[in-house]
């Protein structure tokens, strides 16, 4: 077994690192004060993102991509996940969902998205629809060859940084009929009710929309009627892994900025350190961040060598769930260290102290998770955990 990473691999972390502290950490502190990313920043971010070669950062070269790994992407990732308030969003990751587009579509929608042309968000939760997407109640209706849209979405993050929106609904009413259509933005009879405020300041919204009977074109229906969850299936494991490697390169920031801390913070004539109250709490947060990434990069690795799509999916909730918890954990104690300097805002443990708490909630609760793991381990026995290889 070859742990070490290749000359590729390190030089695309020491770029993830580079772009961090170069060109996103400067915008930490104004995008908390101002509750998101200042409008007269965003073409210079995304123009940079495009200049340090970060552009297309999930998709293959035949989409306009990079053609990384997923080792290699998440290498990145972790380090994009360093910077406070969600910044690392400023590096867009196409909706793989559209790679199962017609060619119109991925010529309109799937390329442009590679290079930032465009950008697209996701509107599957609703008041009533949440971990259960069964009880979605926006529904799409054809009517003289077009679709009709109807109902509300909630939270739809970075709906003000994007162009198009990809709305999951019910087709005639019908939940075995979830469907993904591509709405296009300005469009008829569709209304941003607000853009509410959340504990973390995230660099762009999450919005709420009612359609009310949007006209959206027959060929703008995504995958086939009643493929929604199947096509959505790979963003979720590709957005898991996407939290898994952020909430560790947020944890070992705030982890280092604590053991810095710990050794010239003096208190009663020695460093903190010194106190084994805090050298045991560095030592447990170097185990969990020692213990959540040798686990993101088996499962990377797993998806690079091709293995089986429901070990995948099962690796991936248990990913999610224990690098989310684990990197709370972490900057928990991060802040303890830190004392009262720890909950100022302009300390980035207290901004990734907030940031990090969505991560148990979004992209499947951690309960929702654990009932995923569970009824892996039902179906397959433990072995799909506990052993190295497939069997
Ligand atoms: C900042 C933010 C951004 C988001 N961005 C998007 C987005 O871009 N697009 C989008 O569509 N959605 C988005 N979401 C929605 C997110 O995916 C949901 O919040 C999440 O899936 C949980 O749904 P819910 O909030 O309705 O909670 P609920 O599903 O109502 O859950 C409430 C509680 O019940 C628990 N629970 C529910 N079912 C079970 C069960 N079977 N077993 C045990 N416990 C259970 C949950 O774990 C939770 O603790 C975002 C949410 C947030 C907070």
């Amino acid at each position: 077994m070859d742990f070490e990473f290749n000359p590729r691999q390190k030089a695309l972390s020491k770029l993830g690192r580079d772009f961090v502290e170069q060109v996103l950490q400067p915008l930490e502190q104004v995008t908390d004060e101002h509750g998101e990313l200042p409008e007269n920043k965003r073409a210079d971010v995304r123009q940079a993102v495009r200049d340090w070669g970060l552009a297309g950062i999930n998709l293959g070269h035949e989409h306009g991509g990079l053609g990384l790994t997923m080792v290699e992407q998440t290498l990145v990732e972790e380090q994009l996940g360093r910077a406070t308030n969600g910044l690392w969003s400023c590096v867009w990751r196409p909706p793989v969902s559209l790679k199962f587009g017609t060619q119109a579509q991925i010529d309109d929608y799937l390329i442009p998205s590679a290079c930032g042309e465009r950008r697209g968000c996701f509107a599957i939760t609703e008041a009533d629809a949440g971990s259960d997407p069964r009880r979605v109640k926006t529904k799409a209706v054809m009517r003289d060859g077009q679709w009709y849209l109807s109902g509300e979405k909630w939270f739809v993050t970075s709906y003000n940084a994007s162009d198009f929106i990809i709305v999951h609904a019910h087709v005639d009413d019908d939940p075995d009929k979830p469907t993904l259509f591509l709405v296009d933005k300005p469009v008829l009879n569709m209304t941003h009710v607000r853009s509410p405020k959340f504990m973390h300041n995230f660099a762009f919204d999450h919005a709420e929309l009612i359609f009310d009977e949007t006209p959206v074109a027959a060929d703008r229906q995504l995958g086939e009627i009643g493929q929604g969850f199947e096509l959505t299936k790979d963003w979720f494991v590709e957005a898991r892994l996407q939290i898994a490697a952020h909430s560790i390169g947020a944890a070992t920031r705030a982890a280092e900025i604590a053991n810095e801390f710990a050794t010239s913070r003096h208190q009663f004539d020695r460093a903190i350190r010194d106190f084994q109250g805090i050298e045991f709490m560095l030592a447990d947060m170097a185990v969990d961040i020692f213990a959540a990434k040798s686990m993101l990069y088996r499962v990377a690795a797993e998806i690079d060598a091709g293995a089986d799509r429901s070990r995948v999916h099962a690796h991936a909730s248990a990913l999610k769930l224990f690098c989310s918890e684990a990197s709370g954990r972490v900057i928990d104690k991060a802040v303890q260290i830190l004392g009262g300097r720890g909950y100022m805002r302009e300390n980035p443990a207290e901004r990734l102290y907030r940031d990090i708490r969505v991560d148990r909630i979004w992209e499947g609760t951690s309960e929702i998770q654990r009932s995923v793991v569970g009824g892996r381990i039902r179906k397959h026995g433990m072995r799909i955990y506990s052993e190295a290889f497939e069997t």
